[in-house]
């Protein structure tokens, strides 16, 4: 080994800064819609619950104090984007479309290509009244792991374990 690959790995120094809460901590095809929480990014206090129906896309979005999230009139918001992204990574993009009924065009479909599908259609918005109920399966996924929404860091850990699909 060289001067410089033994410096250059000496330099590797593991983070110190605590880690954020994931992104989308906790998502799942549930109720015929596809719905979780998304982290706000700037806030680790304040989490989003953010859903879209199967088949006719109507969207909800709305903090976990039930306030109305300001990205969502009459748009998907940035938090449903996430969690359409994020459900494609955990369930692959066949099984997400096939589940909201989406006509996904192209040969290698993506969550661009589900979102796009879906936001054609010019969905309505939906209300927001199952939020209060993902809400609390997501808390109880984090009691389950005893872990608290607002821990410090887990320096060996993700936050928690998302609920993969077993292939
Ligand atoms: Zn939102």
């Amino acid at each position: 080994m060289s001067v410089w690959e033994k410096s250059s790995t000496a330099r590797v120094v593991p983070s110190a800064r605590p880690r954020k809460l994931a992104k989308v901590p906790f998502v799942e095809l549930a109720d015929g819609r596809l719905q979780g929480v998304v982290s706000s990014g700037s806030d680790i206090g304040r989490v989003y619950v953010s859903s879209v129906e199967a088949g006719s896309f109507a969207f909800a979005c709305s903090t976990n104090n039930n306030r109305p999230c300001g990205g969502a009139r009459g748009w998907f918001c940035n938090h449903i984007r996430a969690l359409i992204g994020e459900a494609v990574l955990q369930y692959g993009v066949d099984r997400v479309a096939r589940y909201l009924r989406a006509e996904v065009a192209g040969e290698a479909p993506d969550a661009d290509s589900v979102t796009h599908a879906m936001t054609a259609t010019r969905p309505a918005q939906g209300d927001s009244s199952a939020a209060a109920q993902v809400f609390s399966r997501f808390l109880r996924q984090l009691a389950y792991l005893e872990l608290a929404p607002t821990t410090a860091p887990l320096p060996e850990m993700q936050w928690f374990p998302t609920t993969r699909a077993v292939a």
